[in-house]
């Protein structure tokens, strides 16, 4: 790669500069991943992900990259997320010509997400236009099509957890387990220059310590800097045990009533987990053999690679000793088509994992018009809900939501589980970090709302004397080859 070309939104490092790392999204929100590196030969942005659920989260998409994507020498994805990796075909179609890092289970993962998040785009596009067109409004584009997506997944170059990589001239990554879903990696980047290396470790999203389908996270011994995600920072979540038995309990007391449950799910790592849960609880005679439907051809796809990917289990059976087959309940059902999803609307007794996890698109929208009113429905909802979504006005206690446009109003019972979470809780956090601290390390806080990762700065202070520095986005911070090795600038 050599020293990089001239382009718009790169700058020069200081003489004494050896990398900087500016912060151009999820600083003080929790999505929008992203993160430029770069160094005398390199450019490296690390995630590249989509605004979710924030109400200004679809002007901030359509804004153009703040550099050249040209310009960019490579990607390196910690995880499949979208909120991480969703901006990965805008920037190809924007000019991008390196290659895209990611982890083995992350690139199949990649393929159904991004293709999927294209045809999104596609479709939402295509209604907003026509409401345009008959209002005489000029017609928009799509932040990107399905041709972006598949010209994008031509670009990744996949890793095996563990092996270190070179990217550039005196640039090296390696990937390491974060759990949270399949193929999710921590990412220790070395940046060497004149027998000086200065060390940065992305945490990416890090999953909780007793996840049942993932082998545990390895938090990396020493760096330098480490930008933390701080999504849960406020709080531990509830014991696991303690989830499960309310979803037990939630499942038996619907069942009772005859009303459908409804459970909306991230058709990544929250629906297989759900399943297997439901499967265990079968199994173990705690609840009964439920009719179960899986609503979602994602959500059907990431079972398949979940089950594909058995090595992870393998690899958790050896390191635990216990056996880990993933559990499906007895009578699940897969819906794969429009009229399979349509069906259910005439059923009663039903258990319905549909998505998006959010209830902000997806076939979960037409459940939850056709299910809400009733009061002999339950609404369970089992994952992390962002502000300004529908899933946060349920758990809100809304009792009006609307829905394609129409209001509907809520008679079901909503159930928040709070302990199935992907993330580490706050003492999770607290002792992934530890470590690093221990070396040294600064902090910066990242991936969370203001609050969190506020409330998660004090914890760090009391716990372990570190000082997080919170940053926004356009903020940046410098590693020095002398002195003071880590240098945070407010917005330069
Ligand atoms: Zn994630």
């Amino acid at each position: 790669m050599g020293s990089p070309r001239k382009a718009r939104g790169f700058r020069r490092l200081e003489p004494d500069e050896l990398v900087r790392l500016t912060f151009l999204g999820a600083a003080g929100e929790v999505t929008g991943s992203s993160f430029l590196l770069e160094t005398g030969a390199a450019r490296i942005l690390f995630d590249c992900g989509l605004c979710q659920g924030e109400r200004h989260s679809r002007a901030q998409n359509q804004r153009p990259f703040a550099f050249e994507a040209a310009g960019l020498d490579a990607v390196v994805l910690t995880h499949a997320h979208v909120d991480h990796s969703g901006l990965v075909p805008k920037l190809v179609r924007d000019g991008f010509r390196g290659k895209i890092h990611a982890t083995l289970p992350s690139g199949d993962l990649l393929g159904v997400l991004l293709r999927d998040s294209a045809h999104i785009h596609e479709q939402d596009t295509k209604h907003e236009n026509r409401r345009r067109e008959r209002s005489g409004k000029p017609l928009l584009e799509p932040l990107y099509e399905v041709a972006d997506a598949e010209r994008a997944l031509e670009k990744l170059v996949l890793h095996p957890f563990e092996r270190v990589v070179e990217l550039a001239d005196g640039l090296r990554v390696r990937f390491v387990r974060a759990r949270h879903i399949l193929g999710a990696a921590s990412v220790e980047a070395w940046v060497a220059a004149e027998h000086v290396e200065r060390k940065i470790v992305f945490s990416g999203d890090l999953g909780r310590r007793h996840e049942p389908l993932l082998r545990p996270p390895e938090p990396p011994g020493e760096a330098d800097l480490v930008l933390l995600e701080s999504t849960y920072g406020d709080r531990d979540h509830k014991s696991l045990e303690h989830t499960v038995e309310e979803l037990a309990q939630a499942l038996t007391e619907s069942v009772r009533d005859g009303g459908n449950v409804l459970i909306p799910v991230f058709a990544v790592g929250r629906a297989q987990e759900i399943l297997h849960y439901i499967g265990t609880l079968e199994r173990a005679r705690r609840i009964p053999e439920l009719p179960v439907f899986l609503d979602s051809p994602m959500a059907i796809r990431a079972t398949e690679l979940y089950r594909q990917h058995a090595e992870c289990l393998r690899e958790l059976e050896s390191a635990t000793g216990r056996r880990c087959q993933p559990l499906e309940p007895r009578r699940l059902t897969l819906c794969r088509t429009p009229e399979e999803s349509m069906q259910l609307n005439g059923r009663h007794g039903a258990v319905i994992l549909s998505s998006s996890g959010m209830c902000e698109g997806g076939r979960i929208l037409h459940h939850l018009r056709h299910n809400l009113w009733r009061e002999s429905t339950d609404v369970v909802i089992v994952g992390f809900q962002a502000r300004g979504t529908l899933g946060r006005a349920l758990v809100g206690g809304a009792r009006t939501v609307r829905i394609f446009g129409e209001p509907v109003s809520v008679k079901a019972r909503v159930r928040t589980l709070g302990g199935f979470s992907a993330h580490a809780g706050q003492s999770e956090l607290v002792g992934w970090v530890r470590g690093l601290v221990a070396s040294g390390a600064r902090v910066a806080l990242v991936h969370g709302e203001h609050e969190k990762r506020a409330a998660l700065a004090a914890e760090l202070l009391a716990r372990t004397g570190a000082r997080a520095w919170q940053p926004v986005r356009g903020d940046v911070v410098s590693l020095r080859r002398r002195g003071e090795p880590v240098v945070f600038v407010e917005k330069p």
